[in-house]
């Protein structure tokens, strides 16, 4: 709620008139509790969680030609599995994420996340947004190694194993334990660099949105993620989910540079390599099947 009962208060408070965006952030949240407000997000990852991933089903199921993306072209997954996926992830949404939302409010307050006027620039949301990507992508890279020991794996991990070939709706699919661990790299960034609600709710979006491209079991050339320094991408993190629960490579959740450095990308690298040799040795001897030859690493483990 904020301070101010006019735009005009809120302008002599500021000393400047407000921009567009604050005029309609003014006028939509002038009334409304910071707790309602920050519940918004159990709104925005029910509204992800369920819209997002439909795009690649429409690939999947309608939109064949796409198929040439596939990283693991021979797993096929019919309508229904697809939907006892997506029932699994809601009844842990209402189960547990959406309640940790509404209990998680008061550390929100304490790392001071803010809600007023003025509103962030472009320029600080971009680089907040950065810097809670790195932090939550090297938290999680050693939380996700960890899970990876035997106990952790057996106990917990192994949930959101189960799919060998990932979907967009297996992103969120995990063990209650899990989904609540790792929490904890998604709220490092903002209790480090504490930024708008605004920003918040973005990094809760744009995170889940990132997690379900890289499970959605297809490396698309044209996606604009292609553009971002170090970024693993659905092939990335499809070759930790097909190689399984005896994975030591690709722990990372967004970016590639934590297995570069601390050497779990070797199995991944050694793939591509051989894969890529496969290809080229394939064209040269003149067998290359009209293009349709895939050197994503579903087809040479099916074959
Ligand atoms: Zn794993
Ligand atoms: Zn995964």
């Amino acid at each position: 709620m904020l301070p101010y009962k006019t735009i005009q208060e809120a302008e002599t408070a500021l000393g400047r008139a407000l921009t567009t965006a604050e005029t309609l952030w003014f006028n939509y949240s002038a009334t409304k509790s910071d707790y309602f407000l920050f519940c918004h997000n159990i709104l925005f990852l029910f509204l992800i969680f369920s819209i997002v991933p439909l795009f690649y089903i429409f690939i999947e199921f309608v939109y064949k030609k796409v198929h040439i993306y596939k990283i693991q072209p021979k797993v096929k997954l019919s309508y229904s599995e697809t939907f006892r996926c997506y029932r699994d992830v809601m009844r842990m949404f209402f189960l547990v994420v959406g309640p940790l939302q509404l209990v998680s409010y008061p550390s929100i307050k304490m790392i001071g996340i803010r809600m007023g006027l003025p509103l962030p620039s472009l320029g600080e949301i971009v680089a907040q947004l950065a810097v809670y990507f790195t932090i939550e992508d090297y938290t999680n890279y050693w939380i996700h190694r960890f899970l990876h020991c035997k106990w952790g794996y057996e106990k917990i991990h192994r949930v959101h194993h189960e799919y060998t070939a990932p979907i967009g709706f297996a992103a969120p699919y995990a063990h209650w334990a899990e989904v609540l661990i790792l929490g904890i790299p998604s709220f490092l960034g903002p209790a480090v660099v504490p930024g708008h609600m605004i920003t918040f709710w973005l990094w809760i979006a744009l995170r889940q949105i990132e997690a379900i491209e890289t499970h959605s079991g297809y490396d698309i050339p044209w996606t604009p993620t292609k553009y971002i320094p170090f970024y693993g991408g659905a092939d990335y993190h499809d070759y930790h989910h097909y190689v399984g629960g005896q994975s030591q490579s690709n722990f990372a959740s967004v970016f590639t540079y934590c297995d570069y450095i601390y050497g779990t990308d070797k199995g991944y690298r050694y793939q591509k390599r051989l894969l890529w040799q496969l290809k080229n040795e394939s064209k040269s001897s003149g067998q290359q099947n009209g293009g349709s030859y895939n050197i994503y690493t579903g087809d040479l483990k099916c074959d």
